[in-house]
């Protein structure tokens, strides 16, 4: 067998196994052999990796491709993700009727995506809990976000009608009916946070950490609780996405606990592991939930390590500096972050911490593959898709906006020298970055595929 391409001199991360020197080579996109020695395998192409490190590539659960610029969004942010080494995203699609929306949202992404690219259903309708089934298999979707954050008031500033705990009941119960399925929630008690903002703001305070202080961590915790006592009534797979506190967590961690419970996964962000609410960035790192205090930081660190945190997702979303450069208040909400899951976890996670390589990637890819349904992604394995990235783990670069490729023209990182990033990111086989630039052939032809996940 001729292989298209063989990858030498290479410092596999495998399954249980950890680092392991050898080679590795690939045939039709998928990897095709892993030995030790290049012995008489022949390729038409040949990477040296000159002792590096070869992962799987990063898989983002998390992204909000269409925020910044609906029209060229998958094309920017796909190769702001492929710098990073993020080579699988899932995205947020939300509409009146998704049966009428769906495919041409899907068309953009596979024409202009250098990475795989696959969705979720935001739900925020009766009708979409009422379809859900039917657009779940015809699109070949398995995963959705409720918001409670639009419940009420809030939600009927934005046009929706129907968010209400009424809604959250009827789509746990829904979700549960599609096998494989798993219902997100963004959990935020949204009908006290005025009660607290209100007299923040009266008081003149503009800082990051009254963006924390008018949603604190219990309104967390308290719609965590809410979302895992309905899922255990309605035996529903649910998410907590972007958690970013000790209380919710410990909320998660109280009913993982109950026997015959259903799964609860937990997703958290490189920013809740990486910023707290001292941060200089300010209205840049403005998201919800909140940025917290350092104690918070560290409680993720440690649900990185005792495995209570399932995956890691950046909340990617990419608008201009321009939304940003206002009072707390006024900024936009959510930032850029795809392309920086990799380095932010090997330079703060591996670097610092010391958490072991072979737990980063389980959250950052493994994890995302097994409770997404995308068994050809999230390790390096004969048979997979060729996902993989060259790293240089003593690689340091100062994050530049200007060389990221996003539509955002800022970073909440800017500035910022950090330790561990990719050099090449090879999607199915073929490198569409390489040495901090995505390559002409990936410009050209983006190539990205649409994640099938049902
Ligand atoms: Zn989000």
């Amino acid at each position: 067998m001729t292989l298209d391409t063989l990858i030498t001199n290479a410092r596999l991360l495998l399954p249980h196994k950890g680092l392991t020197d050898g080679v590795l080579g690939i045939k039709d996109g998928r990897i095709a052999v892993i030995a030790e020695h290049k012995a008489d395998l022949a390729a038409r192409e040949v990477i040296d990796c000159q002792g590096l490190w070869l992962l799987p590539g990063i898989i983002d659960p998390h992204v909000h491709f269409g925020f910044g610029s609906p029209e060229t969004d998958f094309e920017t942010e796909s190769r702001n993700a492929a710098l990073g080494g993020t080579t699988s995203a899932l995205s947020f699609h939300r509409s009146k009727d998704i049966r009428d929306s769906f495919e041409s949202a899907r068309n953009l992404a596979e024409r202009q995506s250098c990475i795989d690219i696959g969705f979720h259903f935001g739900i925020t309708s009766h009708l979409h809990v009422q379809t859900l089934e039917e657009i779940s298999t015809r699109f070949g979707v398995s995963s959705y976000k409720l918001y409670m954050m639009y419940k009420g008031a809030a939600g009927l500033a934005q046009g929706f009608t129907d968010i209400d705990d009424g809604l959250l009941y009827s789509a746990l119960r829904e979700t549960a009916r599609i096998p494989g399925a798993v219902l997100g929630v963004h959990c935020e008690n949204v009908e006290v946070i005025p009660v607290l903002r209100d007299p923040l703001r009266a008081a003149g305070r503009d800082d990051l950490r009254a963006w924390n202080e008018q949603s604190p961590d219990f309104l967390e915790a308290e719609n965590v609780h809410r979302v895992c006592y309905f899922a255990s009534k309605t035996h529903t797979p649910v998410n907590i996405v972007h958690l970013s506190s000790r209380e919710a967590l410990d909320e998660v961690r109280r009913h993982r606990q109950r026997r015959n419970g259903p799964p609860i996964y937990v997703e958290s962000c490189p920013h809740y592991l990486f910023l707290n609410d001292e941060s200089p960035a300010g209205p840049y790192a403005k998201v919800n939930p909140p940025i917290r205090g350092q104690g918070d930081v560290e409680a993720m660190w440690e649900g990185v390590l005792d495995g209570s945190i399932t995956t890691i997702g950046s909340d990617h979303v990419p608008r201009k500096r321009a939304t940003k450069d206002k009072n707390i208040w006024a900024a936009s909400n959510g930032f850029p972050g795809t392309g920086m899951i990799l380095p932010i976890m090997l330079h703060e996670g591996y670097h610092r911490r010391h958490i072991p390589l072979s737990r980063i990637i389980e959250l950052c890819s493994a994890n995302s593959a097994h409770i997404y349904n995308m068994p050809n992604k999230g390790s390096i394995e004969i048979g997979k898709d060729a996902d993989l990235l060259v790293v240089d783990p003593d690689l340091e670069k100062v994050v530049d906006p200007a060389t990221l490729e996003s539509h955002a023209d800022y970073s909440p990182y800017e500035g910022m020298a950090i330790k561990g990033w990719p050099v090449r990111t090879l999607v199915r086989g073929r490198t569409i970055m390489q040495d901090g630039r995505i390559t002409d052939e990936a410009r050209a032809h983006p190539g990205g595929h649409f994640l099938r996940r049902l």
